[in-house]
């Protein structure tokens, strides 16, 4: 090692697995690890790479740190890949048989990616599901933290699948969905089957998504570390569950909260940091700027969630009786359809008119925050439950796949800030929902929102759990170069 060498600092290699959640977050880690002045590499796949460029002022947002480069790899997907519904599962098989051989070819035919001003790789943050990242760190001594993106609770249910398998409670085979779940530990009291995370409605056990995600689950425990996007006082027995098996584990959540109280104690002024794939309409803030406080209900089901015309026609049918205003999001690839027919029907833009607004993709932070907001319907995915948690808006659930299935569990069942709609579709019941989260227990649900909103931030703050925990985690990196 050269003199000058011995002064660089550490450098970080950051490795999301390729969708739009997961590159949310981590992008958002990687900005607090620029913060905290280390050198950051971020390998994002071309598609991601592309995305993130038209749409998003990550370059400029990133410009400001010297030590942050972006490396892109190929997903192994065709460019026309939908990575969109249940075919997003296809990245797992793609990135595991072709990122894997050339992020390996990547990593040494570029010497961990060292450069005149910078070390080789010190340490690798990789996504939990991505082994092929393990498998380099381990095969070439590189120390290796593993980054799960979902809540603590969908990771120890997957966490727990042999127990589950051994207890009987999976495979699920259609029947028995409302039996209390016995092998997920900590959770024996309100689990049901059809809570669990949706990659355990199989069949049978043979199933490679569930294998997959077995497997992947599991050799977390191989890492040095692992860091959760969550907080202690959301998720905090939970939390103790995994420790026995993850020791070195750093709650460093809400990132996105996290990133702007980090900016803000930093004095950078900055707008919201988007990681987004599709372009934001504001059009829609414009929208919400003339409606009354706390008066709609924003509809959004995030970026992988296809649903069909008859669900798509329930939808519309219970937003529009249940008499209250809403902005709906609907991506341009999120109705299920022939060609040329996935597209809003006109009849549903025009009869939206009135009382709702819709858009191909929103600010969502910068939405959820607006007072115009009063409650959120959401699939639940991670990124939008902290989102909603942070900006203290209730939530109504409806869980597409995934860690969605327990999120909206715990939304509704345990921190008491939603209602759970899961596995039904259906426009009565959505009507009765919106008018329950926005009329009947709207000042109950507030207010919970509002104090869990406030633990959240307490979490982030100077001297709060997860600010703690970065500082930790920097340390903690810092110590793996001496
Ligand atoms: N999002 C957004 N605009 C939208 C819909 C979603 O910016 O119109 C963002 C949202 O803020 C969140 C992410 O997309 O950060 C979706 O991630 P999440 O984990 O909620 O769900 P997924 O898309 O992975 O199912």
């Amino acid at each position: 090692m050269g003199s000058e060498e011995k002064n660089f600092p550490p450098h970080v290699l950051i490795f999301p697995l390729p969708i739009q959640g997961h590159v949310n977050s981590m992008l958002r880690l990687a900005e607090l690890l620029c913060l905290a002045k280390l050198d950051i590499t971020f390998v994002v796949s071309d598609f991601s790479h592309n995305r993130l460029i038209k749409h998003t002022n990550v370059a400029s947002r990133f410009a400001r740190y010297p030590g942050f480069q972006f490396q892109t790899i190929s997903d192994g997907l065709p460019d026309d890949h939908p990575r969109a519904g249940e075919k997003v599962m296809d990245i797992l098989p793609s990135t595991k048989n072709v990122t894997g051989p050339l992020f390996k070819r990547m990593m040494i035919e570029n010497n961990c990616f060292a450069s005149s001003t910078r070390r080789p790789t010190t340490c690798i943050i990789a996504d939990g599901v991505l082994s092929f990242a393990g498998d380099f760190a381990e095969e070439n001594g590189v120390p290796l933290i593993y980054f799960r993106t979902v809540s603590a609770c969908a990771f120890w249910a997957c966490f727990s699948m042999p127990e589950l398998i051994e207890s009987g409670d999976i495979p699920i085979k259609g029947n028995g969905m409302d039996l209390l779940v016995k092998g997920v530990a900590g959770m024996e009291t309100f689990l049901r089957r059809r809570d669990l995370p949706g990659f355990c409605r199989v069949n049978d056990m043979s199933e490679p998504k569930l294998q997959i995600i077995k497997t992947e689950t599991r050799q977390t425990t191989r890492a040095q570390a692992a860091i959760l996007n969550t907080f202690e006082d959301l998720e905090g027995p939970i939390l103790s569950q995994i420790r026995k098996h993850i020791p070195r584990l750093f709650t460093i959540g809400p990132s996105h909260s996290h990133l702007n109280s980090r900016l803000e104690t930093q004095n950078i002024k900055t707008s919201i940091s988007s990681g987004s794939f599709w372009e934001e309409d504001r059009s829609c803030v414009d929208w919400l700027d003339s409606q009354p406080p706390r008066s709609v209900l924003y509809v959004s089901f995030g970026s992988i969630t296809v649903v069909t015309r008859a669900q798509l026609l329930e939808f519309w049918h219970g937003l529009v009786n249940s008499g209250h205003r809403f902005l709906w999001v609907m991506r341009p690839d999120s109705i299920m359809g022939k060609d040329g027919e996935n597209r809003v029907p006109h009849e549903l833009e025009e009869g939206t008119k009135e009382r709702g607004y819709m858009v191909g993709w929103a600010p969502q932070e910068e939405v959820l925050n607006h007072s115009a907001i009063g409650g959120f319907f959401t699939h639940c995915g991670w990124n939008s439950t902290l989102e909603s948690i942070v900006a203290g808006v209730p939530m109504i659930c409806w869980p597409y796949f995934a860690d969605q299935m327990i999120n909206s569990r715990f939304v509704s069942e345990i921190w008491k800030i939603g209602l759970d709609m899961k596995d039904s579709c259906d426009r009565e019941i959505i009507v009765k929902m919106v008018r329950e989260l926005m009329e009947v227990k709207k000042d109950e649900f507030m207010e919970r929102a509002d104090e869990m909103a406030k633990l959240a931030r307490k979490a982030v703050s100077e001297g709060g759990s997860s600010y703690s925990n970065l500082d930790a985690l920097v340390e903690y990196i810092r110590s793996l170069i001496i």
